[in-house]
């Protein structure tokens, strides 16, 4: 019997973990494909554009049956029930930000694989939905903020008067940052951009963009990557920096994270007030806790004149493209974990043994 793999419909997201070009392109072969009735429609995939590579279920038969099930998020704790014992699920569980997650699955009779934490090496980079996901909010950050500023992004030379270039300021060079810094530049931007780790300042500078630099960083190389926490007097002292460039900023992108901590704060309540009226700042470190004081999740905000947005799935604005790429990690995924068309889940793989947080 062939693997029978469903595809899951989400509950508050328009994306589809999987999209029928990415099977029809698809080099895992011998697996049978399930899709959740409706589960592409908001992502511009109908139950009909599936119709040669998979076939449409409905939830509670997919739930029941299927070997393995994929998702975007985690399906509810209310379907945990329904789903076979011994299936495999793989989605993003989140573990650093669910701090329940590990000890609800326990009790679960199905394995689990997070998708969010599959090492960020270079074998698995493929896979990395955190890189693909990151990299379309970097993009979409950049171009809400230039929606929303009452002031060009480019420098302008017209017969009605000439227009200097926008500032931008990117917090954190990660994924989504150094998104943010090429975007801004193809807009024309003038970018600067700060990180604690020293590996993105060479990253920063080839994009075109100024790295601001704070000494005495922690930057440890034994973090897979990641940055790790600071002392409160270096970010007290990164503050001050910021405040000095945030007064000359139009818009602030703020993405700096330390992985299962809250997100620094580093554009505080009186910067904000230095800015100019009508700068913009799109904060995706929002969902934990903002690196700006006065972000609120999930909202867009005026103070003092400047609009503050708080929205750290940005991804989701832009579903069908993020899907097609999150397709494509489950998949180069799936090439590593089956083999003859079954599931071969080795546990001395480091991709295996870093992701399957319920064996
Ligand atoms: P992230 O979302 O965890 O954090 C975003 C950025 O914020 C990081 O660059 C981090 O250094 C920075 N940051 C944290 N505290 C800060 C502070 N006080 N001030 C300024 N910046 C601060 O990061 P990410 O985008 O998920 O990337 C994490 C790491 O993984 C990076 O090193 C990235 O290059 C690496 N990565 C590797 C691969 C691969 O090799 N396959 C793929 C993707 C990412």
């Amino acid at each position: 019997m062939p693997l029978t793999i469903g595809i899951l419909k989400e509950s508050n997201d328009k994306r589809v973990a999987i999209t029928p070009e990415n099977l029809k392109r698809s080099r895992v072969k011998d697996i049978t494909w399930w899709i959740e009735t409706g589960a592409g429609d908001e992502a511009g995939f109908a139950d009909s554009t599936y119709a040669d590579v998979a076939e449409v279920k409905d939830r509670a038969s997919i739930l029941s049956k299927a070997d393995v099930l994929v998702s975007v998020n985690p399906p509810s704790d209310s379907d945990w029930p329904q789903i076979r014992p011994d299936a495999l699920v793989i989605s993003q569980f989140r573990p650093y930000q669910d701090e329940s997650i590990k000890g609800r699955l326990e009790s679960a009779s199905f394995k689990a694989l997070s998708l969010d934490m599959i090492p960020r090496t270079t074998l698995a980079q493929s896979m990395d939905v955190l890189s693909s996901m990151a990299a379309i909010s970097g993009y979409k950050a950049v171009l809400l903020a230039a929606t929303q500023l009452p002031r060009y992004f480019p420098m302008m030379i017209t017969s009605a008067g000439s227009i200097r270039p926008a500032k931008v300021l990117v917090i954190g060079a990660g994924v989504a940052g150094l998104q943010a810094i090429a975007t801004s530049r193809k807009l024309g931007a003038v970018v600067e951009a700060f990180d604690v780790r020293s590996a993105a300042k060479e990253e920063v500078l080839s994009l075109g963009a100024t790295f601001v630099e704070v000494e005495g960083a922690v930057d440890d190389k034994g973090a897979g990557g990641y940055a790790v926490q600071q002392s409160e007097e270096y970010l007290a002292r990164q503050r001050a920096k910021v405040q000095e460039h945030a007064a000359k900023a139009d818009v602030i992108i703020c993405t700096a994270q330390v992985r299962g901590r809250k997100a620094p704060i580093l554009v505080e309540k009186d910067t904000v007030h230095h800015m100019r009226h009508g700068s913009v700042i799109v904060d995706l470190a929002a969902s934990t806790g903002g690196n700006c004081a006065v972000t609120q999740d999930g909202q867009i905000i005026k103070v003092n004149g400047v609009t503050v947005i708080g929205n750290s799935s940005l991804e989701c604005e832009m579903p069908e493209d993020a899907s097609r790429m999150f397709g494509n990690n489950i998949l180069s995924l799936l090439g590593h974990i089956t083999k003859d068309g079954a599931l071969d889940l080795r546990m001395e793989d480091e991709i295996v043994k870093g992701s399957l947080i319920k064996t």
